[in-house]
């Protein structure tokens, strides 16, 4: 892959990161206790009220499940960063063969190739 690509893609990258954060941020506060899970899911005070309490636990459980796959986002977005930096970017991690691309421009966190994709995806 040329340099130019790369860094189209790092900058894409980037780019989603700071936006995968945002989100992250209007319902998550990052944990500072060593130990503890790196983000943890406030719950809002909708009110006392009968009911209320209902809400809230529904609120709470969409944003756990939100909060899951903006992290996950975030750390695949880390993990082709940290190819770009290794060099070893572009390379599936099954095969070592070149991954299309269009694949990549696609899906820049991408790190298996179709093939593999494809191989995987039947086993399970
Ligand atoms: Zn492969």
């Amino acid at each position: 892959m040329d340099k130019m690509t790369i860094q189209t893609i790092k900058d894409q990258l980037i780019a989603d990161r700071a936006r995968v954060e945002q989100e992250l941020a209007q319902f998550s506060h990052r944990n500072t206790n060593p130990g503890d899970p790196e983000f943890s899911v406030e719950i809002k005070d909708v009110g006392t009220e009968e009911g209320d309490n209902a809400a809230e636990a529904a609120q709470y459980s969409d944003n756990l499940s939100m909060e899951e796959e903006l992290e996950k986002s975030l750390k695949d977005i880390d993990g082709a960063l940290k190819m770009i930096e290794d060099g070893t970017y572009g390379t599936c991690k099954y095969c070592k063969l070149p991954i299309d691309e269009r694949r990549l421009a696609a899906r820049p966190t991408s790190s298996s190739c179709i093939q593999c994709k494809k191989t995987l995806t039947q086993e399970m």
